[in-house]
């Protein structure tokens, strides 16, 4: 709560060693939150009480106050920008989170994505008066499909992990639909993000972890022991390509013959497909279902004003399983396919989604598939790999890369170079905040000690690199020169310091308790 009425002393609030009275510094505002901003005794509006109109609401009828702020509209926008201006974003500066491919997003997509005919459409209009909207869905599934050499797309996942739990239950319908209800066991390397096992597990799989071998990859020995063990229960493997180490896993054509081999299914995590755009196609792999997050590859904003998109692409074995809706050709034009006992063979798996998936996304996501066209998006994949070694080479004299070669879209260091600094990759982390930068992915993957996962992405210039790359190499070289109370004091600059991040996350506290005089005055 901030300082409010008026002062009884001279005691200023201490923020963060620097004292002001109202708790901003300087130009930037303090915010109360919302509901310490607006009371439920004020409104925003200034309307009579309608009269001589009869209520219509029957039963539903509230009867008490539901207790949300009213504020006018100059301090609703004060909130919210003020807000904003907290947080970090693509449009202020590098954002190098690895894994998450914080690519810039280009204005032609949100031009594109406003106009009317696709912005205002509805989700239950009559299907003849969205033949343009469904047009696009049927173009960006073509894109989709094309660049992964893949017979089928599930539009309708509504973000990477969404996209995941699809091609896993296409994967366990096609199992079930062939009576293999004993293959229930799927692999997953140690190095995968988390969604993967929890996935497999949402879906009734249990999860055998393969380890890493020395070089960052899947340990091929481990796996082959392990199937040569029991294969007969194998669903099949997650696996991400290129790894969350950033390397290219350079045996996935046999490691997809060996799960195909035991009558498993090849589940590729597709969060890493920046790297692959234009070069790999994951359908040349083997690879039988594949999520593609629009937000990491296709410049589609992470978040989206709401839900984001999760396009799942799915090979021949599973392409009947898909869920509906589905947008179809016909001589007519376009349609969709809403029940399941209109699909193919009527296969299925059901629906995930009310409607069609999120337009939004869909549209961004074409506006810069045909913009760059196909040559462009190969260059923007060459790019991000470039910009990634770069600062990877740029950086191996004072820290520490986790394997040893160039590496694919991201650069990971592990945490040997801060050995007896007192300074721990935590604290290199909220540095990095004090010079301007979002930091890295930290501790992850957890197959490296004390990860930094950087991805620069294509969006950099070389300059912006290069002035990234000074502050990282003054840090690294800070550290190891003893200088340690600085990192422990960091970030000194952020509008909140150390936040004690265990108990935000151990016991978060996702409601707001009104004072006394509040919660009576609502009643
Ligand atoms: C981002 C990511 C996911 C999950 O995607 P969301 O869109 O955030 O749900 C899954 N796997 C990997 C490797 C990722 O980087």
């Amino acid at each position: 709560m901030l300082n409010q009425g008026r002062p009884t002393s001279p005691v200023a609030t201490n923020m963060n060693d620097r004292v002001t009275v109202s708790g901003s510094k300087g130009l930037e505002q303090a915010t109360a939150l919302i509901f310490e901003t607006g009371t439920p005794r004020r409104t925003g509006v200034d309307l009579p009480e309608p009269k001589g109109r009869a209520r219509r609401l029957g039963s539903h009828e509230r009867e008490g106050e539901i207790g949300l702020p009213g504020l006018s509209e100059p301090e609703t926008l004060r909130h919210y920008v003020r807000l904003s201006q907290k947080n970090y974003a693509i449009d202020m500066g590098v954002y190098p989170l690895g894994s998450c491919t914080m690519k810039h997003n280009p204005r032609l997509n949100e031009k594109v994505a406003r106009m009317p005919g696709l912005a205002d459409v509805h989700p239950l209009q009559p299907v003849s008066t969205v033949q343009g909207a469904l047009e696009l869905m049927h173009e960006l599934s073509h894109w989709l499909m094309t660049l992964c050499n893949m017979p089928a797309v599930a539009l309708t996942p509504k973000a990477g992990a969404h996209g995941e739990l699809c091609g896993m239950m296409a994967i366990r319908a096609r199992l079930d639909a062939d009576g293999h209800t004993h293959k229930r066991r799927v692999l997953v390397p140690e190095s995968a993000h988390g969604t993967n096992p929890a996935t497999a597990v949402q879906c009734g799989f249990t999860v055998d972890e393969i380890p890493a071998d020395k070089r960052g990859r899947v340990d091929m020995d481990a796996l082959r022991k392990k199937l040569d063990e029991k294969s007969d229960d194998i669903a099949g493997i997650m696996l991400t390509n290129p790894n969350t180490c950033g390397l290219f896993e350079t045996d996935i054509i046999e490691i997809a013959d060996l799960i195909h081999t035991a009558g498993g299914y090849f589940y590729c995590d597709g969060a890493n497909f920046n790297a692959l755009v234009g070069r790999v196609r994951p359908g040349d792999l083997g690879v039988d279902a594949m999520h593609i997050n629009l937000h990491k590859t296709f410049s589609t904003p992470h978040g989206g004003g709401g839900p984001g998109s999760g396009p799942t692409v799915l090979s021949d074995a599973l392409k009947d399983y898909a869920p509906v809706p589905y947008v179809v050709k016909t001589d007519e034009g376009y349609g969709l396919v809403e029940d399941v006992e209109h699909t193919d063979g009527a296969k299925s798996f059901g629906r995930m989604c009310a409607f069609h998936g999120q337009m939004g996304m869909y549209s961004r996501a074409l506006t810069y598939m045909m913009s760059h066209g196909s040559d462009g998006l190969k260059q923007a994949t060459e790019d991000a790999v470039l910009n990634a070694n770069y600062v990877q080479a740029s950086l191996s004299d004072v820290m520490t890369p986790a394997f040893g070669g160039t590496c694919m879209h991201e650069a990971l260091f592990d945490d040997r170079f801060l050995k007896d600094t007192g300074v721990d990759t935590l604290d290199f982390a909220k540095a990095m905040i004090d010079e301007g930068y979002h930091p890295m992915t930290m501790y992850f993957p957890l197959v490296v000690h004390g990860a930094m996962l950087i991805e620069p992405t294509e969006s950099e210039s070389k300059g912006e690199l290069d002035r990234f790359i000074f502050s990282m190499r003054s840090l690294a070289m800070r550290a190891q020169a003893g200088l340690v109370e600085s990192f422990k004091n960091a970030p000194v600059y952020a509008p909140l310091r150390r936040l004690d991040e265990t108990r935000a996350a151990r016991n978060p506290i996702l409601r707001w308790t009104p004072p006394e005089d509040l919660a009576q005055a609502a009643e």
